[in-house]
């Protein structure tokens, strides 16, 4: 069952932009990608829709959830980017294209990958610590 609560706005012009549990949500449909099935909302206040995977690494991936899952949990497991796309059977470009999709959705989209993907706080950890190591090394540090 799909918690509308978990959900917000994501039209940067709305005034509940980035905002849970406003009320302004309902559903409005469902459509399949890759065999899942999708909830579309629509917002009152803006009558804007979006998909549930809209503000989520999800959102306009080529892979499917599970796939993505499974990138995110070898990495949290403390593999490296070369690491987990020998042990997936994917190429280095797409893993990393996922692990920093995942890192460019900070705070507010945690909580969608938490849920999708039901990570303990210690893996969260683990992923932070790879994704900022990351950042620092592609900023020009830590080399
Ligand atoms: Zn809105």
């Amino acid at each position: 069952m799909i918690d509308i609560d978990q959900y917000f706005c994501t039209n940067e012009q709305c005034k509940c932009y980035g905002l849970r549990s406003q009320g302004n949500l309902i559903k409005a449909g469902t459509y399949i990608k890759q065999g899942e099935t999708k909830q579309m909302f629509k917002c009152k206040i803006c009558g804007s829709r979006f998909s549930e995977t809209r503000n989520t690494i999800f959102f306009n991936s080529h892979y499917d959830s599970a796939t993505i899952g499974k990138i995110i949990r070898c990495i949290a497991e403390g593999n490296g980017v070369r690491a987990t796309a020998r042990i997936l059977g994917l190429s280095k470009d797409a893993v990393n294209a996922v692990v920093l999709k995942a890192g460019q959705h900070a705070d507010e989209m945690m909580c969608n990958l938490l849920r999708n993907l039901h990570l303990t706080e210690c893996q969260m950890d683990e992923l932070w610590n790879f994704i900022n190591k990351k950042n620092a090394i592609r900023r020009g540090f830590g080399t």
